[in-house]
């Protein structure tokens, strides 16, 4: 697995012209390797998530996830790329308040037709394995603000992605559950390559590679080995 971002910008068109956001970004990941990514509201970090997770195009500049070129990807092959190959996790949970635990976590089955029962087992498997055995029935309102997250972050994993995206993981959180949170994410790292958009700096400490946004480009600040 990696993750290569060479020379990335952006621009948004506005009515006197276009306004930059990101400036020239670069950086590379292989499995086993997290990046966080810390600045203020408004710089651009939710910006340079939607761009590697082809919600976004870029305006110039390559991303390639696994050999593949993301701009070489018709719209069409687009959506089975990002099911298979990226999982999401945001600040907001994004359940379907009307879903039970085990069907969230199904649902980006549910996308390519009728569940099979390995996949069944799969989301039974990930709900264990962050300790959401005994809440399988439960709807979100029926959980913690740390227990709806740990769903989401099974819900991001049932394809096994290459890359997950945290978009402020932990922004609704108290420190105890942002800690369950941070470590959950760390663990699967391991396996994955995780990229952390986060105003928490303890948790962007952890991280492998450590970037600031500074007027739209990014400015590595730190390095840690065996995060
Ligand atoms: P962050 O996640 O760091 O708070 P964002 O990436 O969400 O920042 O936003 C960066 C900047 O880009 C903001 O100033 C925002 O207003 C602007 N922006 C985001 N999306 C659009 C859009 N679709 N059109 C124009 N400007 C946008
Ligand atoms: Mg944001």
């Amino acid at each position: 697995m990696s993750l290569i971002v060479s020379r990335i910008s952006k621009a948004y068109p506005v009515r006197s012209g276009w306004l930059p956001i990101l400036r020239d970004c670069s950086f590379e990941l292989e499995s086993g390797q997290s990046l966080s990514v810390v600045g203020p509201s408004g710089s651009g970090k939710s910006t340079l998530l939607s761009i590697l997770g082809t919600l976004e195009p870029a305006s110039s500049g390559l991303v390639c996830l696994d050999n593949i070129q993301i701009l070489s990807l018709s719209e069409k092959e687009l959506p089975k790329f990002r099911r298979h190959k990226i999982g999401f996790v945001f600040q907001e949970h994004h359940l379907l308040p009307q879903c039970t635990s085990l069907e969230n976590v199904l649902i980006p089955f549910l996308a390519e037709g009728r569940i099979a029962k390995e996949q069944h087992d799969r989301a039974l498997f990930l709900l264990k394995h962050i300790g959401l055995a005994d809440r399988l029935e439960h709807r979100p309102a029926e959980l913690s603000g740390g227990e709806r997250q740990r769903v989401a972050i099974a819900r991001a994993l049932v394809y096994s992605p290459s890359l997950i995206l945290a978009d402020e993981p932990t922004g609704n959180l108290d420190r105890n559950n942002a800690t369950i949170i941070s470590d959950l994410l760390l663990e699967l790292s391991k396996t994955t390559i995780l990229v952390i958009a986060t105003h928490d700096p303890v948790l962007a400490a952890r991280t492998s590679q450590q970037f600031q946004i500074n007027s739209g480009t990014l400015v590595k600040t730190g390095t840690t080995s065996n995060s």
